[in-house]
């Protein structure tokens, strides 16, 4: 049995579909086949060549289904018995447990934590847009509640499990003014992530007219439009004026451009937070000015990825909310694993005029 495997060799080129043998599981992991895999930010900042991984497969926002069970791997993550075509929720990162950053518990933050590995090395499906996706051992690994749809599902395991684990490490609080930077699947997922931790006002923004549409749906009280409202000092005024004229207690970088970063630090009240979650470009830089944090008694919190028992929070959370936020219709559009140029060419949109229309596009192989 063989599978397809997207690579992209360099940025500005198409994708190559490779195939390849599909591994037997060695004992403790498991062999998925993939339902649907989303096309995050961080992917469009792989596909644009931001990101130094050409080469590579990409791809990590994903459901996928037991295709093949390892020896010893009877339950899930939380002990929930596993059989084969169950669905299955799974982080896409690993952890090494030998470090002094894991042995503080910081999982997340580990320095040596593996995700992707080249295509051509086995077990080789270790990214999301391909037929398969091979959980080593030491997986974290959830079996999913048979009333989610797959559409729901797939951005849990990125989206929806960073934006909660980041707005915890914010430590955002009952009673907080939240605001996001961006109004995509992370932005939109923290929305109502933040609703629901008793965020009272909640500000978007963002350029797109059908991410502030959702943006409403998903929880925010407030809206400010790139196009309305072009000038960065404009919007920083107008955020105050929302938050009682002090900013707000929390903001956080769905964008992924260091551009935004200088303007949701003025956003951020004095001794607020602001959360840096979406940029993952190394050579991507702005201006920064230490005394705006000084003065303000500010604090930046990084996050990337998040602890082993977020993506079993975001399960129950979704459970608990789904009738609250339109979660379901959060993806707006579908494409198949060979037309994966065209979903990414429909998912950019950075530096268009007129506009993008895609929300969230997801690949079905
Ligand atoms: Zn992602
Ligand atoms: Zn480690």
């Amino acid at each position: 049995m063989h599978g397809r495997i997207a690579v992209f060799p360099q940025p500005g080129q198409p994708f190559t579909i490779a195939e390849f043998p599909v591994p037997e599981p060695e004992p403790g992991a498991i062999v998925a086949r993939v339902r649907m895999a989303g096309i995050c930010g961080s992917d469009l900042h792989v596909w644009r060549g931001e990101t130094r991984s050409a080469g590579t497969a990409a791809g990590h926002e994903m459901v996928g289904q037991i295709e093949r069970l390892g020896a010893g791997v009877i339950a899930d993550s939380l002990g929930q018995p596993l059989s084969v075509g169950d669905r299955i929720v799974y982080a896409y990162f690993y952890p090494c447990r030998r470090c002094p950053v894991c042995m503080r518990g910081q999982f997340s933050a580990c320095p040596h934590e593996v995700a992707r590995r080249p295509p051509e090395e086995p077990p080789h499906f270790t990214s999301a847009y391909a037929d398969y996706y091979y959980l080593r051992p030491g997986h974290v690994v959830f079996r999913a509640p048979d009333v989610l749809t797959d559409e729901e599902l797939t951005p849990v395991n990125c989206a929806l499990s960073q934006v909660i684990f980041g707005l915890r490490e914010a430590g955002l609080r009952l009673g907080d003014c939240f605001v996001t930077q961006g109004a995509g699947g992370l932005g939109l997922s923290a929305l109502a992530v933040a609703r629901e931790m008793g965020a009272r006002i909640l500000i978007a923004i963002d350029g797109v007219p059908e991410r502030l549409a959702q943006a409403r749906a998903f929880g925010a009280s407030h809206t400010i439009s790139l196009a309305d409202v072009p000038d960065a000092a404009e919007r920083v005024r107008l955020v105050r004026r929302l938050t009682g004229g002090y900013g707000a207690d929390v903001v956080a970088d769905f964008v992924g451009h260091a551009v935004v970063m200088e303007e949701g630090i003025a956003m951020t009240r004095n001794g607020g937070t602001y959360l840096e979650v979406g940029n993952i470009s190394p050579d991507d830089a702005a201006p920064f000015r230490p005394q705006s944090v000084v003065f303000g008694r500010k604090r930046i919190v990084g996050v990337m990825h998040y602890d082993p028992d977020t993506i079993g929070v975001a399960l129950d959370f979704l459970l608990r909310t789904r009738d609250r936020y339109p979660f379901a219709s959060m993806i707006s559009h579908r494409f198949r694993l060979a037309e994966i140029d065209a979903a990414f060419a429909a998912c950019e949109w950075s530096g268009r005029q007129a506009g993008c229309e895609v929300t969230r596009g997801v690949i079905v192989p």
